[in-house]
Parts: C-alpha cells; sequence; structure tokens
C-alpha cells in the first residue's frame, strides 16, 4: 500500500492560556494543515475539566475549515448534558467524534462514576444516528486496567460493534506489539481500522511519567540511549526524530491503515518525521 493512501491525523489538546490557545490556533493548527493530514482531534479533559476550552479550540478549528474531531466522554456528566454537547457539535458542522470512558480526574479519590465507552457509543447512535464518524481507543500493549489481554480486546469489539467506524491505538514504541494485537483482533473478528497512535519524543521525563500511567513501554535501550545524552536536548530531539520515523516508515510499509500523530500542541518534531517520511 502506498503511504499516500493511509490516513494521517493530527491531536492536539486544548490550551490553558489565552496566549496558549492563540499559538495553537494562528501557529501550531496552520503549519500542520499544511502537510495535509486528514483531521484534527482536540482532548477532553479527565471528567469534562475541559467542556469550555475543547469545544472553543474545536469550533475555531471548524471555522479555519479544517475537519475536527472532539474527543469526548461522559466524565461526571448526566445523558442531557452529553446530549447538549452532541449537539451543539452538530449544529457547527462537526462529523466526527473520539468516544472514550476517559480516566478519573485526579483528587476525586476514584468516586466518579465511570461509562465505559461502549455505553458512550451506544449513546451517540441512539441520539445522532449516523450523523459522527465515531473512533474509539484501543491498547496494542494492554489498558492498565483491563482484566486480560483477551477481554480488554473483547471490549474493543464491543465499542466496534456498538457502532464505531474505527479504533486510534494508545501510543508505543514496541511495533511487535502493534501487529501482533491487530492479528489477534482479526482472529476475534474485528474488521474495522485500528490507526497506530504515534507520540513523537519531545519531554522525555513527561513521557516517562505518561508511560507509567497508560501502560505504554518505552522500551529499555530508548530510555537507555535518551539517558546518555543526560542533559542535551538536541541530540534528545535528533534522536527521537529518527526512532519514531523508524516506527511509522515500518508500520506504513507493513500496512498499518494510518498513523494518528500525539503532536503535544507543537509543530516540531511532527513536521521533522512527516517531511522524513515523505507524506
Ligand atoms: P473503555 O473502552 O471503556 O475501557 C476501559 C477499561 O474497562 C479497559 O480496561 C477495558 O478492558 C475495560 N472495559 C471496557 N468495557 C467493559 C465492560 N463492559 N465491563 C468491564 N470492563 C470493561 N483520556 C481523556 O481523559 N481525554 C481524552 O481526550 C483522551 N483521549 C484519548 C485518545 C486515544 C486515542 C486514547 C488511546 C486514549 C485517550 N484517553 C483520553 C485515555 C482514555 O480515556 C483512558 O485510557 C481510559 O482509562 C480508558 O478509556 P477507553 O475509552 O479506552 O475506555
Amino acid at each position: 500500500m502506498a503511504a499516500q493512501q493511509q490516513r494521517i491525523s493530527c491531536e492536539f489538546f486544548p490550551p490553558k492560556t489565552e496566549a496558549g490557545t492563540s499559538k495553537l490556533l494562528n501557529e501550531v493548527a496552520p503549519a500542520l494543515n499544511a502537510l495535509g493530514p486528514e483531521f484534527f482531534s482536540v482532548t477532553y479533559g479527565a471528567g469534562g475539566s475541559t467542556r469550555d476550552t475543547t469545544l472553543g479550540v474545536v469550533s475555531a478549528i471548524r471555522e479555519a475549515g479544517i475537519d475536527v474531531a472532539p474527543h469526548l466522554s461522559f466524565g461526571g456528566d448526566d445523558e442531557n448534558a452529553v446530549a447538549s454537547l452532541l449537539e451543539t457539535y452538530q449544529s457547527r458542522g462537526i462529523r466526527r467524534l473520539v468516544a472514550l470512558r476517559g480516566d478519573v480526574p485526579s483528587g476525586t479519590g476514584g468516586a466518579a462514576h465511570m461509562v465505559y465507552a461502549s455505553e458512550l457509543v451506544e449513546f451517540v447512535r441512539k441520539r445522532s444516528g449516523d450523523h459522527f464518524e465515531i473512533e474509539v481507543a484501543a491498547y496494542p500493549e494492554t489498558h492498565p486496567e483491563a482484566k486480560s489481554y483477551d477481554s480488554d480486546i473483547r471490549y474493543l469489539k464491543a465499542k466496534l460493534d456498538a457502532g464505531a467506524n474505527s479504533a486510534i491505538t494508545q501510543y508505543f514504541y514496541n511495533v511487535e506489539a502493534y501487529f501482533y494485537f491487530l492479528d489477534q483482533c482479526a482472529a476475534i473478528g474485528i474488521d474495522k481500522p485500528i490507526y497506530a497512535g504515534i507520540m513523537p519524543i519531545t519531554n522525555f521525563a513527561n513521557l516517562q511519567r505518561f508511560s507509567r500511567n497508560s501502560g505504554a513501554e518505552i522500551p529499555r535501550w530508548i530510555c537507555q540511549r535518551i539517558e546518555a545524552f543526560g542533559d542535551d536536548q538536541d541530540s534528545i530531539k535528533a534522536f527521537g526524530v529518527e526512532v519514531v520515523t523508524q516506527l511509522c516508515q515500518t508500520l506504513l510499509d507493513s500496512g498499518a491503515p494510518g498513523i494518528h500523530f500525539y503532536t503535544m500542541n507543537q509543530v516540531e518534531p511532527t513536521r521533522e518525521i512527516y517531511n522524513n517520511l515523505g507524506l
């Protein structure tokens, strides 16, 4: 399959400050849009904590004529609040969603009621019919709370059977984990695309923290190499671009349906990787 036919998308998070939002909308999104991704997506904070900022960023990107997918979860909301948000998105010309269970916001002591993503997919289909193209999350290295590898795949199938169109994976650096996962998904009858989520290496300390929480493994050789660079940020960045370019190239050459970049709201290194791949 030629690389150009494979889907590329990019993810942002809603910035906390006006300056951050302005930079995202006026610099980062236009620069990455120039590369021609199919759409952007915008995350939704745990427990609905970014309801307004996600909506604001999504609306501004859509007004600029760019296809965009808000992430959505029930969080602590009731059905009416989620239905009203769906109507707002629909009225603003949004045609995609990333449907998630989300995580418990820190500080709530785990008391919040968690609604599985499959229930959200069902709810969206019931409320909005086929209006939205729905993506869900998938975990090649297994969701940290999953009872087992197999049950996690069965629940992914449940989300897709409930009406999601495709899935985007948690980031990974072990390419074998992704292709083995695709084989296991196919074996239980999943025939919808599972796009590879890719995290360029920007801030290594943050990446290590995310990885501890999400169960996404950073291979030992990558940690060792980066640690050896010490404070030499230029070398860390160059190494990160090289490793992630190779990962993406292998994915595209081996028939992955596409790549979703977790950009961390930065133009580089996603743009550099894009260019290296000749996309
Ligand atoms: P679910 O699919 O509901 O699964 C959650 C866990 O429950 C899994 O362990 C699963 O095996 C298990 N499970 C599922 N269904 C059942 C069932 N019926 N009975 C028993 N167990 C079940 N988080 C955010 O807060 N905001 C975001 O914007 C965001 N975007 C993301 C985008 C992508 C592409 C990915 C991969 C993750 C994202 N996350 C986001 C993180 C995500 O919210 C967490 O990983 C969360 O813990 C699980 O969400 P989920 O939608 O995968 O949950």
